[in-house]
C-alpha cells in the first residue's frame, strides 16, 4: 500500500493534489510520500519482532538527504556503498557506528575515511581488500570490525544485471575460500571478526532463494564454529521485490522475515537486514508530461518529458513501470508506446493503455528506489527536482539543477 491515489479521478500524493506539485514545481519531478517511506520502515521493524536485528538502509536506493534524516530519525541503520554515500550520513549526523560498509572496490582513502569515523563493520568482498584494511587499520592504531560476503551460489532468478549470488559473479567470496581467509583475518593484528555477510540479488519474486542463502550460511557458520570462529551477526543483505504492476503473489515483508527468523531460530545471531528497494519503490513516483502525441503506420507514441537520465531502469534492465494518467478523462483509451525526449532507443517506458492528449500529465509509479539516485545529465538535461509530501504540505527536497549546474564545473582550455 501506498500514499499515491485517486479521489475523483484526480491523483494525490498524501492529501495534497499531484496537479499542484505540477503547478509549483514543474516536470519532470519526482515525488514521495513521508507517511509510506515511515510505514516500511516500521513495518519491517516490526516483523522482526523481538529478535536482535538492525534494518540497515541501502543507500544507493535513494540517497536524498531528507529521505536518509528521515529514517535515520527512525532509528535505521545504513548500508553503503562509497564515501560518497558515508559523507552523506556523516554530513546530517547519523551515528558511524550504525552504518555497514559493502562493495568491491572500496578503496585505501575510503577505508581510511570509514577507519576514522569508526564505522560498524567493513562488509569485505576479497583477499586483498581484507589485507588493505588490516594494514589501514595498522596505521591508524585502529581495529576494523569485518564480516565476509560470502557468495552462497545461489540463483536469485532475477535479471542477470541484478543478480550477485552466483559463483560467477564479482560480488563476494567462494565458501572454500572465505573459510581459509576467517582463519587469516583471525590472526591479524587490527581486525575483529563480526559477523558474516551476503546478499544475492535485488527484486527477488521468491522467498527460496533467500532460505537456500540463509542455510548455506547457517552451514558455514557451524563449520567456523568448529574452527574456532564465532559471529555475532548475519547479513542477509538486501533483494525483495516489490510490484511494479501491482502483483499480489509477492511475497510479504512478513513472509519474508519469518522464513529467515524460522532458520534462525536457536542461534544467539543478531540479525541484520539492508533493504533499499522495499522502503523507497513504492513511495516515490515520476511526474512527466505528455510533451507530442506521435502516429506511426504501426503505433502511436506518447513522448514525455522524463527519459531514462532521470529514470534509467527500463533503458537498464527491461524493468516496466506502472504508468497512470494524474486526472484521468472520461472516454476510451488507446494504446501508447510511452517514450522520452532523450537520443536513444533503449529511452521507452513501455506499451500503456491511456487516456490522454498532449499537455496532460502522467506519474511512473514505483520509482522512488534506483530512479533519482541513477539520473544522470545525459543529452545535457538537468537533474528532475524532488518533492517530499507529508500530509498536506509539500517540502523541496532537492532543487531542480539550473542550467549553469550543467557545466559549472567545466573549463574551456582557451577561453577568448
Ligand atoms: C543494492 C544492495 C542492497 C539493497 O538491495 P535492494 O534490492 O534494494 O533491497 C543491499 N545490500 C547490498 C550489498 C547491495 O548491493
Amino acid at each position: 500500500m501506498d500514499h499515491f491515489n485517486y479521489r475523483h479521478d484526480e491523483l494525490y500524493a498524501e492529501e495534497v493534489p499531484v496537479a499542484d506539485i505540477i503547478a509549483q514545481y514543474g516536470t519532470p519531478c519526482y515525488v514521495y510520500s513521508r507517511a509510506t517511506i515511515e510505514r516500511h520502515w516500521r513495518l519491517i521493524d516490526e516483523v522482526c519482532g523481538k529478535w536482535p536485528h538492525r534494518i540497515c538502509y541501502a543507500v544507493k536506493a535513494n540517497d536524498n538527504l531528507a529521505i536518509l534524516d528521515l529514517l535515520a530519525r527512525l532509528g535505521s541503520g545504513f548500508d553503503i556503498v562509497s564515501q560518497g554515500e558515508l559523507e552523506r550520513l556523516l554530513y546530517i549526523g547519523v551515528d558511524p557506528k550504525r552504518i555497514v560498509f559493502s562493495g568491491v572496490a572500496k578503496s585505501e582513502s575510503e577505508i581510511n575515511r570509514a577507519l576514522s569515523v569508526q564505522i560498524g563493520c567493513f562488509n569485505v568482498e576479497s583477499e586483498a581488500e581484507l589485507m588493505q584494511i588490516q594494514q589501514c587499520a595498522h596505521k591508524q592504531n585502529k581495529v576494523a570490525p569485518i564480516a565476509l560476503r560470502i557468495n552462497p551460489n545461489v540463483d536469485a532468478k532475477t535479471h542477470p544485471y541484478i543478480a550477485t549470488g552466483l559463483r560467477d559473479s564479482k560480488f563476494g567470496i567462494e565458501a572454500a575460500f572465505a573459510e581459509k581467509l576467517y582463519l587469516q583475518a583471525k590472526l591479524l593484528s587490527h581486525i575483529e571478526i563480526k559477523g558474516i555477510d551476503c546478499h544475492i540479488g535485488s527484486q527477488l519474486t521468491s522467498l527460496e532463494p533467500f532460505k537456500q542463502a540463509l542455510n548455506f550460511v547457517l552451514d558455514f557458520v557451524d563449520k567456523m564454529k568448529g574452527l574456532g570462529i564465532f559471529f555475532k551477526h548475519i547479513d542477509m543483505g538486501g533483494g525483495l521485490g516489490v510490484p511494479y504492476h501491482r502483483e499480489d503473489s509477492l511475497p510479504t515483508p512478513a513472509d519474508y522475515t519469518a522464513s529467515l527468523l524460522e532458520l534462525l531460530k536457536g542461534r544467539p545471531l543478531e540479525l541484520i537486514l539492508e533493504p533499499g528497494r522495499l522502503i523507497m519503490a513504492n513511495a516515490g513516483i515520476l511526474l512527466s508530461r505528455v510533451e507530442y502525441i506521435k502516429s506511426s503506420s504501426v503505433k502511436q507514441f506518447a513522448i514525455i518529458d522524463a527519459g531514462m537520465n532521470d529514470l534509467l531502469r527500463p533503458a537498464l534492465y527491461q524493468a516496466s513501470h506502472e504508468i497512470i494518467e494524474v486526472k484521468k478523462r472520461q472516454g476510451a483509451a488507446a494504446q501508447y508506446e510511452v517514450v522520452g525526449p532523450v537520443c536513444e532507443s533503449s529511452d521507452r517506458f513501455g506499451e500503456y493503455s491511456l487516456g490522454i492528449q498532449s499537455g496532460d500529465y502522467l506519474a511512473i509509479r514505483t520509482a522512488g528506489a534506483y530512479g533519482a539516485s541513477m539520473a544522470s545529465r545525459y543529452n545535457a538535461r538537468r537533474r528532475a527536482c524532488e518533492v517530499m509530501v507529508e500530509g498536506g504540505t509539500m517540502h523541496l527536497i532537492r532543487e531542480r539543477e539550473t542550467w549553469e549546474d550543467l557545466f559549472s564545473h567545466e573549463h574551456r582550455i582557451n577561453p577568448s
